[in-house]
């Protein structure tokens, strides 16, 4: 089964027709700017940024840093405040409040659901295989005219695994809407990238983010990598001044020094390791899952009653015990080794 996607049929109607807001550094960005009411006379704070100015709507020059990084076009780069703007937008291009519907693959990261939720919209849920992997036939067995957008998360979050390539490409091939797949964790996992692909499929999004690799999560910057028409609709609907200067210059910053960047990686997958292999020892955890991310779920007796005793003694690690498929599941975030240690005895205590 082939397709041919249309995205501008996809797209909302009103989506379509809009007429974005244009702002004042739209239109120019030098000058004598008595355009935007700013002040002038500058911010109570010292500041290297001028942020008593705006900051550009479209952030060129990052995205061109990013684009260079992952090996695309700087027009297939959205940026976002976090990649939750990015799943929110996606859904507001594509998907009608009260009419449409998106699918997700449970056990998966929250936001999917109650992003569609804010939205009004259906959420088809078709549960991954004992193995934590993708039902791809029972996915397209739930499309129909309404189903717009399929959320994909590889690695997978909170079950810490890739999804297949060949089951990702196969869904991104035949699936007859857009297709978010959710790499937040892309930089811990040997898996390659989808970022590569989508100039060769137009309904492909995948999401990147600041918040885990890069150690970043308190600037709030999340990419969406797609096609140029795509990244245009997202561009058109988002807040104008969305991404800020402190953001924005932060991550350029960050640019500098990728290798601390990297070593901290490896750092935390050789942790993991440790961490895994500790957990295996303990007689009470029956499953240490695999992980391609930067955390670690494991299956043990009474886990809601071990993460309160945690809690109690100052370690916070979350509960997943709620969500199909993670029955007594705990999922451990990996920290500096003398946090791991810390969690690793701690465990021990609360199991005596
Ligand atoms: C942490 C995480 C994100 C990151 O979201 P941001 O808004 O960029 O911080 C996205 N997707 C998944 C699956 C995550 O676990």
């Amino acid at each position: 089964m082939l397709k041919t996607i249309d995205i501008d049929n996809l797209v909302r109607p009103n989506i379509r027709n809009l007429n974005p807001y244009r702002s004042a550094r739209d239109d120019f960005e030098k000058g004598l700017l008595l355009d935007a009411n700013e002040n002038s006379l500058g911010a109570p704070v010292r500041n290297q940024l001028e942020l008593h100015r705006y900051p550009t709507p479209t952030h060129n020059k990052l995205r061109k840093k990013i684009a260079d990084w992952r090996q695309v076009d700087f027009e297939n780069i959205f940026l976002g405040v976090g990649s939750d703007e990015a799943i929110d937008l996606i859904m507001r291009i594509f998907c009608e409040p009260g009419q449409d519907s998106i699918i997700t693959t449970p056990p998966t990261y929250g936001m999917y659901k109650v992003s569609a939720n804010i939205n009004n919209l259906g959420v088809k849920e078709v549960l991954l295989t004992e193995s934590l992997q993708l039902q791809t036939g029972k996915i397209l067995e739930q499309v129909d005219d309404q189903t717009k957008v399929l959320f994909l998360c590889s690695p997978n979050n909170p079950t810490a695994n890739e999804m297949k390539r060949t089951d990702l490409l196969k869904l991104v091939s035949q699936f007859p809407g857009i297709v978010v797949v959710d790499e937040a964790y892309i930089d811990f996992s040997k898996q390659e990238s989808m970022a590569g692909l989508v100039q060769q499929y137009p309904n492909l999004v995948v999401l990147q983010t600041f918040s885990k690799s890069f150690g970043l999560a308190g600037i709030r910057l999340g990419i969406a990598i797609s096609n140029p028409e795509i990244i245009r609709y997202m561009m058109k609907v988002k807040a104008p001044y969305n991404v800020n200067k402190l953001t924005a210059q932060t991550a350029l910053d960050a640019f500098d020094n990728m290798d601390l960047m990297k070593f901290n990686i490896e750092k935390i997958l050789e942790e993991k390791e440790y961490v895994a292999e500790q957990l295996r020892h303990a007689d009470e955890v029956e499953k240490v899952y695999p992980s391609d991310a930067n955390f670690l779920l494991f299956k043990i007796k009474n886990a809601k009653e071990i993460y309160q005793k945690l809690a109690d003694r100052g370690v916070i690690v979350r509960y997943r015990g709620n969500e199909p498929l993670c029955e007594d599941c705990l999922r451990v975030t990996i920290g500096m080794p003398d946090e791991n240690i810390r969690f690793l005895k701690t465990l021990k205590e609360v199991l005596v």
